[in-house]
């Protein structure tokens, strides 16, 4: 295993990675550091066609020294889907899809569950206990079942049925709250204060492996691109999980030496309903005040306080990127659109990165002729009430 640390991105502190970690001393989310230079001695680009098509390709790159740890369904390696019809109608031609929604448990927080469930099995966690809009709780109730370990999951009684039903066919601890994910982590932290240590927090970005699992949409971007870049990568912005770690795995695919030095332009996509973000990337800070009154159909990213705020920020500025909010109504018809012109049923948070897309090139902040790959972060299977076919007569026998 190349895992040599993990570090504080906020004060510089090196964190032992042997033994479970949460936050900080100094409050901020942990990253996980690798030896890539010893990684660049052992691999090459070339080698990864032959190897399995899930994100376990990228093995020197994740954090599981034991083979016996890893704790897979097959998650990853989605495909790439151009998506010439609806893109030439916006402008963008070169837009491509990466449709997450093929990934077990219908989203892609089964690549976070993966590696995450993976490493707390191979340091010996026993329960694991985290706050979910629905999706995250789904997929780490369902891969702590498949290693073993138990888990207490709660979540606002908004959040989709289905999630609710994949954590109790899974066997988890399932709580319900009459409120938001931010209420969800209080009653979180409260159980695992209580519990003397035997229940380990695996809120977003309360634990750094979560992040390695994501990082790997990076990866797979890259590499399905012919190790080449795309211009310009769209996401929905929720925790930012998924921001960060493709911003992670941009830069060290850089230090690898398997790409060049032109980097993605990340775009963070918000509701209108629940944009922490994009306020405080517009208003130039550092930090994102909380969202009062969040609500949007995008359930996803209903995310009033995101602990990575910090993160997600440095990294749409790093990447020259930026940060938008678009409409319910709108992204409600954008996929209803796409569906028609592709054949492809998208999630609402899926969806909110095609109206994004549409709004950035129209403003000209998306040039001519950019290669652009949005993320479709989960299965539209997942959402069918985005459809609306109460008014559809039925005809007489
Ligand atoms: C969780 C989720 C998001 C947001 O992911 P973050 O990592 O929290 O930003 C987006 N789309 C779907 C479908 C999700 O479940
Ligand atoms: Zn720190």
């Amino acid at each position: 295993m190349y895992l040599t640390h993990l570090e504080c991105p906020r004060c510089g502190r090196e964190h032992d990675a042997a033994s479970p970690a949460n936050l900080c001393g100094c409050g901020s989310p942990l990253l996980a550091r690798y030896d890539l230079a010893a990684v660049a001695r052992v691999v090459t680009p070339e080698r990864f066609p032959l190897r399995p098509a899930d994100l376990w390709r990228y093995r020197e790159l994740l954090p599981v020294a034991d083979p016996r740890h890893v704790t897979t369904l097959g998650e990853g390696w989605t495909p790439l889907l151009r998506a010439p019809a609806y893109g030439a109608e916006i402008g963008i031609p070169d837009l491509i899809v990466k449709d997450e929604g093929l990934t077990p448990t219908g989203s892609f927080k089964a690549r976070g569950a993966a590696v995450g469930v993976s490493r707390a099995r191979e340091l010996g966690v026993a329960r694991i206990a985290m706050p979910t809009n629905g999706n995250a709780g789904a997929a780490w109730a369902t891969y702590a079942a498949r290693a073993g370990i138990g888990a207490t999951i709660v979540m606002p009684v908004a959040a989709p049925g289905i999630c609710r039903r994949e954590c109790v066919a899974a066997g988890a601890d399932l709580r319900l709250v009459d409120g938001l994910i931010s209420d969800a982590g209080r009653l979180v932290a409260g159980l695992v204060a209580d519990s003397g240590g035997a229940v380990f927090d695996a809120g977003t970005l309360r634990e750094p492996y979560r992040l390695e699992g994501k990082k790997t949409m990076g990866y797979e971007i890259v590499e399905q691109l012919g190790w080449q870049a795309p211009d310009v990568i769209i996401y929905p912005t929720g925790g930012g999980v998924g921001l960060i770690g493709i911003h992670k795995a941009v830069h060290e695919l850089r230090e690898l030496g398997w790409i060049e030095d032109r980097l993605p332009r990340l775009v963070a996509v918000q509701s209108t309903g629940c944009a922490p973000i994009v306020r405080a990337f517009a208003a130039g800070e550092e930090r994102a005040r909380p969202w009062a009154d969040a609500r949007t159909v995008a359930f996803g990213i209903t995310v009033p306080a995101p602990l990575g705020d910090e993160l997600v920020l440095t990294a749409l500025r790093e990447s020259a990127g930026t940060a938008i909010a678009v409409d319910d109504a709108e992204l409600l018809a954008d996929l209803r659109e796409f569906a028609a012109r592709e054949g492809l049923l998208l999630c609402p948070e899926g969806a909110a990165c095609l109206t994004a897309a549409r709004h950035l090139r129209a403003g000209g902040w998306i040039r001519a002729g950019e290669r652009v790959v949005v993320l479709n972060t989960g299965a539209g299977l997942k959402y069918p009430e985005t459809v609306d076919v109460a008014d559809l007569p039925v005809l007489p026998a």
